[in-house]
Order: C-alpha cells, then sequence, then structure tokens
C-alpha cells in the first residue's frame, strides 16, 4: 500500500498535510490535483509527497483524480511548502498561488456502470432502481443533474447511494468547465445599393432625421463593413440609430466572432537589439556570464541587481539578456509593478519576441486568463510578463527571472494570506530551477542594495542615462522651504518660485506635472469655533471631501457621509475645508492658472479597465497643460515636453511614524524628479516641504541614490531595523476593543515566555500597542511588532487564534 501526503482545500487544514492511501490501481504522482474524502465532503486537494507509510493509524482512500488532470511540477510543490512555512499561511493557500484561474471551482458529480457487474443483482432490484440504472447504462456517463431532473432530486440521490452500494453504479467528479464564452464583435453594413443608399440620405435629411442621414452616409462611403465601435467612435452615432437603420433594412448587423488575445500583434512592428553604450554592455556580458554558468549546473545561480536611473537601458539589457536565455534553450519571467504593465510596456517585449509574450494580469477576464495559463504551460511563449502573482505562472524551462522596480510595495501581496513579496518569492524559484535572477531599479530598496554591498548579489551600475542626443542630462533640481514662504506672507500652494516656473513652462508651450501625495479634497474638515474634526465611525480616521461627489469619504474602508451644515458637537455652522488632495490642487490650479488646461490622474479617476491609459493619451496628445495626481503619476511616464515637475508638498510621506519613511519618501522624490527632462527642452523640478534639511530631500534633490543610502543605512544599524534584524507585525482585530486590548496582551505573554524559556536573546518586542490605523470596518486593532531572526520558525511553534494577521517581512509598520 502507498500513502500520499496531500494539501486539501480546507481551512481547517492550515499549514499541515493529510494522509490517505492510494487505492489500487489508481496512479498519482507529486503535484497531482486529486478528490479526497474530509469530514463528510469531497474536497479538492493536491498531493505533495508519496509515503510507505501514513503519518496517522487511519486514513481514508483518495476517491479520484480530478479532471482535467493537472499536475504542478516538483519545483511548484517545494515553493508552495516554502511559502507557507516562511509566510506561516494555510498550506492550500501557497498551493493555490501555483494553480490555473479558476481552479476553485464547482465540482460536478458523474455516474457511470462499471464494465462487470453482478447479473443477479440487477434481477433483485425493484422497480424504479432499475429504471434508473437502465437510464445510466443507456447514456454511457450522466451528470448527477441529469438524473436529479429526471427522478427528482431527493429520488435520485437515494436511488443513486443504494445503486453505487451496490457497486452497480460508480461515481467519478469533475470540475465544472470553465465556460469561454467566445468574444464577439458587432459589425455594421450597407444593405442596400450605394446609390439607393445616397437617395435614401438625402429623403432622411429632409425628415429632420440628421443622425440616421449621417450614419447612412458614413456606411455607404465605407469600402467593407465597419466594426459598430469604430462607427460610434468616428461619427458618434448611438444604438438606437443604427436599430432605426436597421429596422428600415438600410443596414445590416453581422456578429463576428474574434479571437481572445491579451496582446495584439497586428499594430505591432518587430524590434531589434539596439547597439548598447559601454555601461549597458559591461552590464549584460556580466549576466550573460551568470546565464552560462547557470546553464552548465551546478552552483547557486547568480542574482544580479542592476541599479540605474530611468532612462538608463536597464529594459534593453532586459530584452537582449531574455533573448540570451532563449538562445541557451530557456524562458524567462518578467515582473513589473502592476501600474507599469500598461500596453507599452507589453508592447516592448512583444516586439522583441513577436507572438512569443504571455500576459497574465488581473485584468484579464477569468476565460482569457485560462486560456494564457494553458498556453504558458503549453510551452508556448518564450517570455511571460506580469505583475507580482506572475511569478507563479507555469512557465517551463526558467532560465532567468526579472523583477523590474524591485523596491516597489506592490510585490508584496497586501490583504491576503499568503502575505509573500514577489521578489523574495523570485529569490527562491531562483534556486530552486536554476535561474538567474536580475533585480532592476533606480532607487533600490535599500535592504537590496545592503546585500549588493556585500557581494551577496552581482552589483551592476548604470550611471547614466542613455540619451539619443548628448545634452539631455538629468533635470535640475530645486528645494522650496515653504516655511520661508510662510514668513514672507505666501499662504498659497504655490511659492513664487513654483508660480514662476509655471508659468515659463506654460509660456513656452511645456507641460507641467503637479505632484500631491494625497487624493480628494480637502483633507480634513474641523469645527473652527470648538476644534472638532470630522472622523469615520468605523476607522476614526479623518474624513476627507471629495468635490465630485460633494461627500466625506473615508479612505481606509470607503464610508460616506454628507456635507453637514453645523458641527454636531457645538452646534456652529463655522466648518472649515483643510489640508490638500488632489482635488482641491485641481482647483487652487484653475484659480492661479485659469489659461491652462487641466487633467487629474488619481484613483478617483480611474476606475475601469483603460483608464489609465486614456487620461495618459490625452496628456501625451497635449490635449492639457498641466497633470495634477498622486504617486501613480511617478511610474513609467516618458514624455518629452514635460519640462517642469512640481512636487507640491514631500511632507505626507515623510511624517508617517514607519522606520520606512524616509526611504520611501526618497523613492518617491526620485521617481517623480525623473519625469521632468525627457525630451530636448530640458526640464526643472521644484520640491517644496517644511523640512528641506531632511536627508531624503537632500539627496533626491541631488540625484544621489548613495548619499541617501549612506545616511539611511546607518540610521538602520543604530535601530537595528531590517536588513540587520528581522521584523514580523501580529495585528489583532475585534469589534471591542477591551478584548482586543486583552488579547494582545495576553499574545505578549505568551511571545515573551517562550523567548525566555528557549533563551533567545536577540528577540524583542514592540507593544502590544494600538495599532496606526486603530479601528478598520468597525474593528480594533491591536499591534505587536517582533524584531529578531529566524522569526518565521520561532513564530511557528507559537499557536495563533483566529483574528490575528502575521505579516513576515511586513514592507511597512502602519
Ligand atoms: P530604463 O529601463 O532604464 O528606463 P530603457 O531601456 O527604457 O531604460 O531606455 C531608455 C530609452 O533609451 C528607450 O527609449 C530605449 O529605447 C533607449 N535606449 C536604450 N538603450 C539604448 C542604446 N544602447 N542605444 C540607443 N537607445 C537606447
Ligand atoms: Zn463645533
Ligand atoms: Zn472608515
Amino acid at each position: 500500500m502507498r500513502y500520499a501526503e496531500v494539501s486539501v482545500n480546507a481551512p481547517a487544514a492550515q499549514r499541515r498535510t493529510f494522509s490517505y492511501a492510494i487505492p489500487s490501481g489508481l496512479s498519482v504522482e507529486v503535484g497531482q490535483a486529486v478528490w479526497v474524502p474530509f469530514g463528510n465532503k469531497l474536497l479538492q486537494g493536491i498531493v505533495l509527497e508519496l509515503t510507505d507509510y501514513p503519518a496517522v493509524e487511519e486514513t481514508r482512500d483518495i476517491e479520484g483524480i480530478i479532471d482535467p488532470p493537472l499536475q504542478l511540477s516538483p519545483h511548484q510543490v517545494t515553493l508552495a511548502r516554502w511559502i507557507s512555512e516562511y509566510y506561516l499561511s494555510p498550506l492550500f493557500d501557497a498551493v493555490a498561488l501555483m494553480l490555473p484561474p479558476g481552479f476553485e471551482r464547482k465540482v460536478v458529480t458523474f455516474l457511470s456502470c462499471p464494465s462487470f457487474y453482478p447479473q443477479y443483482d440487477v434481477l433483485s432490484l425493484t422497480p424504479e432502481p432499475g429504471r434508473v440504472l437502465e437510464f445510466v447504462r443507456g447514456q454511457g456517463k450522466v451528470s448527477l443533474k441529469t438524473l436529479e431532473k429526471e427522478f427528482g432530486k431527493r429520488r435520485a440521490q437515494a436511488i443513486i447511494s443504494q445503486l453505487v452500494g451496490r457497486h452497480l453504479v460508480v461515481r467519478t467528479y469533475a470540475l465544472e468547465p470553465v465556460r469561454v464564452r467566445p468574444k464577439k464583435v458587432a459589425y455594421l453594413r450597407l444593405n442596400v445599393a450605394a446609390s439607393e443608399a445616397q437617395r435614401e440620405v438625402v429623403r432622411l435629411r429632409a425628415k429632420g432625421a440628421v443622425k440616421q442621414a449621417a450614419l447612412l452616409e458614413f456606411l455607404s462611403e465605407q469600402p467593407q463593413s465597419l466594426s459598430w465601435a469604430e462607427a460610434r467612435q468616428r461619427i458618434g452615432s448611438n444604438k438606437a440609430v443604427a436599430d432605426a437603420l436597421a429596422s428600415k433594412g438600410l443596414v445590416a448587423r453581422d456578429e463576428v466572432e474574434v479571437k481572445r488575445e491579451p496582446i495584439s500583434y497586428r499594430d505591432i512592428t518587430p524590434s531589434y537589439p539596439l547597439s548598447l553604450i559601454p555601461a549597458q554592455r559591461a552590464a549584460l556580458e556580466s549576466i550573460k556570464a551568470g546565464l552560462l554558468r547557470a546553464a552548465e549546473g551546478g552552483a547557486r545561480p547568480d542574482v544580479f541587481l542592476l541599479h540605474g536611473v530611468t532612462g538608463s537601458g536597464k529594459t534593453e539589457i532586459y530584452l537582449q539578456a531574455l533573448a540570451e536565455t532563449v538562445r541557451l534553450g530557456k524562458r524567462g519571467i518578467v515582473l513589473v509593478p502592476e501600474i507599469a504593465l500598461t500596453p507599452q510596456t507589453i508592447e516592448r517585449f512583444a516586439a522583441r519576441f513577436p507572438g512569443r509574450v504571455g500576459v497574465l494580469h488581473s485584468k484579464l477576464s477569468l476565460g482569457e486568463q485560462f486560456d494564457e495559463w494553458q498556453r504558458i504551460r503549453n510551452g508556448e511563449f518564450d517570455v511571460v510578463i506580469g505583475p507580482r502573482s506572475a511569478i507563479f505562472a507555469p512557465q517551463p524551462d526558467l532560465g532567468l527571472i526579472v523583477v523590474d522596480e524591485e523596491y516597489e510595495w506592490t510585490y508584496k501581496q497586501p490583504d491576503k494570506s499568503p502575505r509573500y513579496h514577489a521578489r523574495k518569492v523570485a529569490l527562491r524559484l531562483g534556486e530552486l530551477t536554476g535561474a538567474v535572477v536580475v533585480l532592476g531599479s533606480a532607487t533600490p530598496d535599500v535592504e537590496t542594495y545592503y546585500r549588493a554591498r556585500r557581494g551577496e548579489y552581482h552589483l551592476l551600475e548604470l550611471p547614466e542615462r542613455v540619451t539619443p542626443d548628448v545634452g539631455s542630462p538629468l533635470p535640475q533640481v530645486t528645494v522650496v522651504d515653504l516655511r520661508e514662504e510662510l514668513k514672507s506672507g505666501n499662504r498659497s500652494l504655490f511659492s513664487r518660485s513654483l508660480s514662476e516656473a509655471m508659468d515659463k513652462a506654460l509660456a513656452s508651450g511645456g507641460q507641467v506635472i503637479l505632484f500631491i501625495n494625497r487624493r480628494g479634497g480637502a483633507s480634513f474638515i474641523q469645527c473652527r469655533n470648538c476644534g472638532f474634526v470630522f472622523r469615520c465611525p468605523r476607522c476614526e480616521i479623518a474624513l476627507t471631501y471629495h468635490y465630485d461627489r460633494e461627500k466625506l469619504v473615508c479612505h481606509q474602508c470607503h464610508y460616506r457621509m454628507s456635507v453637514p451644515q453645523v458641527c454636531p458637537r457645538c452646534l456652529s455652522p463655522r466648518i472649515k475645508f483643510l489640508g490638500i488632495g488632489t482635488q482641491k490642487l485641481e482647483r487652487e490650479v484653475g484659480y492661479a492658472f485659469p489659461q491652462a488646461r487641466r487633467l487629474r490622474w488619481d484613483s478617483d479617476a480611474t476606475r475601469g479597465r483603460y483608464s489609465h491609459e486614456e487620461i495618459l493619451d490625452k496628456f501625451r496628445a497635449h490635449e492639457a497643460d498641466i497633470l495634477i495626481g498622486t504617486q501613480m503619476i511617478a511610474k513609467g511616464l516618458d514624455l518629452p515636453l514635460i519640462t517642469l515637475v512640481g512636487v507640491v508638498s514631500a511632507d505626507t510621506s515623510l511624517n508617517l511614524p514607519d522606520f520606512r519613511a524616509g526611504e520611501r519618501t526618497f523613492q518617491l522624490l526620485s521617481q517623480v524628479a525623473g519625469r521632468a527632462g525627457r525630451g530636448t527642452m530640458g526640464g526643472q523640478v521644484i520640491i517644496q516641504t517644511y523640512s528641506p534639511e531632511h536627508y531624503a530631500i537632500q539627496a533626491a534633490a541631488k540625484h544621489d541614490y548613495t548619499l541617501f543610502y549612506e545616511q539611511e543605512i546607518a540610521y538602520r544599524r543604530q535601530l537595528r531595523n531590517p536588513p540587520f534584524a528581522q521584523l514580523a507585525s501580529l495585528v489583532y482585530g475585534h469589534t471591542n476593543g477591551i478584548i482586543c486590548q486583552r488579547e494582545a496582551e495576553r499574545m505578549e505573554r505568551v511571545i515573551s515566555t517562550e523567548r525566555d524559556a528557549r533563551g533567545i536573546a536577540d528577540l524583542s518586542l514592540i507593544g502590544p500597542a494600538p495599532a496606526f490605523i486603530h479601528r478598520l470596518r468597525g474593528r480594533f486593532r491591536w499591534q505587536i511588532i517582533i524584531r529578531g531572526s529566524g522569526l518565521d520558525s520561532f513564530l511557528s511553534s507559537i499557536p495563533i487564534p483566529q483574528g490575528w494577521t502575521v505579516d513576515i517581512d511586513p514592507v511597512g509598520l502602519v
């Protein structure tokens, strides 16, 4: 008898596997998706190990193989186990990361007859079970649902149980098929001769049906049928107009099925490797050598940190390193931050590897994701590109993993278990598969840079931008001290330097970006009489005023309320709107620069599938002069006309109570500053702040990563923050504040007792204390921060009740 250790899709399974016996005749392998009985249910499971002995005495049998069959690769199995252990997450949550989209679907039960069955048993059946058996035999294989329709739900189930018990019928299970609806597009064409259409146009016009006339005329001028979307866009027609023409028999509408592909190669011109500048060539040569070493096998594959400002040619190096990977018979995965996964980014890869680039991301429909996943698994792509979850793409023969903008916080899964970091997973996957990892960044994570300096990673530097014409250096950055502005009586949002620079930029036909780290209008609303601040009743954070909805909004939980007429505490009508967000900035710009065309880009403005793109396209087409936005603006914008970037306030991120506040501010400012001067017109950056002497601001102004790093790493060492220690954040949430506090205090005692019992000296606890966001959606939150090393294994021995979330290596503490 053989046994299998199975990760079961049940919340109760937590971090462990369960032993099942493999019935004779069933062939099961590691990584296989199977059905297993669990309690009184039948659940999905993945076989993680095969053994000769079960871990418990009593085992049940594996019920069968899931159809369609699915098998994870051995390194995916190892990776899932590691994720569950390191991030202390339920095992199946980790396994689920590797499964095809939509795997957790409904189960369909099928019934069929075995080829041999005892004749005498059939004869002894009463009439009704006999009819059911006849029915099953007649159909060959039939779903339980069909039987239930035919014989009634209760009856069918009872009879089937009886027949299965007598081995006259067998049950099998399958996942409900993924319904991939074919995508159809409507086309319009003329249904009459062009001459008749022309006469009809005249007649319609005379009757005053101008819209119908316009559409008909337009169609009669087209050489072939036209997609409805295009007709609508080009002449602004609507559905009623087309319907009217169709009902008169003048036009016909066809539904045409289109192939569903995330990348349309039709409009992409293939690109060829550029001839590299010396710094790029040196970097590429090192990576190539690493790829070659990895291909020969043996030692641990290399990790590279490619450090170069935006525009220094990193992407070109990724492309050429991927080409080398393909030449060596391998494939690659490229991770980009979610926000950077724009059609332009995808196109750049697709142009270099025509027809050979797969894309995985959540904006694709389930059907698209499912198709793409299968194609990746079949080895149809040289390169898979996507956000953090693409690290789990079933890309075979992995030879290279690129993590672009490796410092990005979006690589960490925030609100859901496992709280993994895609960079860390990429490094682990590299070790497991022998793939080389290239981390790229303009402002590397301090921890990454530290490891590179210590020689754990190869440090490759690209000190300058690759600019086609010489003389387009990094932009000049000016830091404006807002305290001085106040002293001289300037209370507006724009310092004198900033407004002068804006006037100048606009007058010379340039474009301006204004950056503010908060969306909405006023960032808090206060009664001038008694000082009362309007707060979210569920989260207690200050509510923000949004002009477009004329509502106060909680940025934490989206709670909304109308703007009150009077203060609820003192009934005074003197309510004041304070602080500033993108919407308020947009208004102020309108007052101060009434001539300029404004455009706002923040998460309120972008909620659809392409609306990021639409906003960007508008700005690119110079349909606006000033773009106002949050940190979204900072990413990947590459526009030659931007001659001025104004950071309206650098202080929001600087003042967060978090050990990464300095790093975060430096990264943001560097990125924002990198947006100016991409073209031949040069560029300027103005940073407004109340703390001009802060090292993060100083270093960003000088475009000096090293200056920032030296200061930052010194602080980290002094305060024993990462990379000098590991952190874990434990947060407990409860609707009752007192219960919440007590549980947090109890946990603190459990942890410190365990630490003392084991004599661990380098483990310290901060808290328990109310979390920075003390209330979230009506729940109180208390936090314990643990600082030490090997926290994953230390915590794995401590029972952690429901209601706690554990975050190993949190990206921030607030
Ligand atoms: P990064 O990824 O560091 O931002 P890119 O690879 O996007 O840099 O390069 C910036 C710009 O310079 C792109 O338009 C790219 O096509 C161009 N470029 C990169 N390398 C070269 C080169 N060796 N010769 C000419 N142009 C280059
Ligand atoms: Zn009041
Ligand atoms: Zn709230």
